[in-house]
């Protein structure tokens, strides 16, 4: 595996029993693989449902698949147990998109960044404090605000705790997920520029998932699109906005302005609702919704294949739209 890679997945796939009687196996990823470099952030977009949030989880364990490996810089992590699993959590960390609900009402901001030194059994190697002080600067934030509780703290204020948090133990990669989603516009953007600066400032990757595609395009270096469970396109950022070859791809696309109007056209509807996950369309699972589908589509799925270079699309298509 390249020194370049941080992070890899191999044909990851991870089902769920659905809900109620007789509801089938839910494929929330199902066969995905791809590579996360070492100091890229790679956005992750797709509807609701897609399976991002499940795949960002997988990654880092809080989720077990079914099938597929995990590494993390070549080691595999898929089948890690006890302390090993516990000291890989240290290298790779979470932002969840609701900073509300995963910071505990009870505890004050410093409980808080306390806990990870305590979970890791590092509160008597280290000064504790000073490095909770540190974590706060880093973040923008003041000290006054250790003794103070959540409901305390305005929304951007709660999220930027949630960073300093994921950052405590000095991780390698950041799943972000929907991390600035439940952001006003005007915190989002001051967010946004945090996570970039703490980026550059301590060499970290990302892994952003993000189901708005203006927020992916200013952060990421490249951009994956998932489809019911898998990935329908990867590229540079760069590429994939001038050249995207995915017809979801180009239908998410044309739904923003500052990206798709004016170089391709007007917006494209999508007909339909997201298929059942417990009960994907056979052949390309986009062929009921897709304005070009054909016959060869609903018997045939179409693999991911590199088109050109880093460029990356599952469709039949493909060749044709390079
Ligand atoms: Fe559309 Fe067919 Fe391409 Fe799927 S394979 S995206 S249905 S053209």
């Amino acid at each position: 595996m390249s020194e370049d890679v941080l992070m890899r997945a191999v044909d990851l796939k991870v089902y769920f029993k659905g809900e109620g009687r007789g509801a089938g196996i839910v494929r929330a990823v199902d066969g995905v693989s791809l590579d996360i470099l070492r100091g890229e952030t790679l956005g992750i977009v797709g509807e609701s449902g897609c399976g991002k949030s499940t795949l960002g989880r997988t990654l880092l364990r809080l989720q077990e698949p079914v099938a597929g490996s995990i590494f993390l810089e070549g080691r595999d992590i898929s089948r890690l147990r006890g302390a090993a699993l516990k000291q890989m959590r240290r290298e790779a960390q979470i932002v969840f998109q609701d900073p509300s609900a995963c910071l505990n009402p009870r505890r004050t901001v410093r409980q808080i960044l306390r806990e990870p030194f305590g979970i890791h059994g590092m509160e008597g190697t280290m000064d504790v404090d000073a490095r909770i002080c540190e974590l706060l600067r880093l973040v923008g934030l003041d000290e006054y605000l250790l003794s103070r509780y959540p409901h305390e703290l305005s929304g951007g204020q709660k999220q930027r705790i949630g960073i300093a948090r994921a950052l405590a133990l000095e991780p390698k990669i950041v799943v972000c997920d929907e991390a600035v989603s439940a952001l006003d516009v005007s915190v989002q953007a001051q967010v946004l520029n945090l996570l970039q600066e703490l980026k550059e400032k301590l060499h970290l990757t990302y892994f952003f998932i993000s189901h708005n595609l203006n927020v992916v395009y200013q952060v990421s270096d490249r951009v994956g699109v998932m489809y019911l469970g898998k990935l329908v396109e990867l590229a540079d950022c760069a590429q994939l906005y001038e050249k995207r070859c995915h017809p979801y791809t180009e239908a998410l696309l044309s739904a923003v302005p500052r990206v798709g109007a004016g170089e391709r056209g007007e917006r494209i509807h999508l007909a339909g609702e997201v298929p059942d996950p417990a009960n994907p369309p056979s052949g390309c699972r986009f062929h009921t919704r897709c304005p070009k589908a054909c016959e060869k589509c609903r018997v045939s799925e179409p693999v991911l294949t590199e088109v050109e270079p880093g460029h990356f699309v599952a469709c039949h298509l493909a060749g044709d739209a390079t």
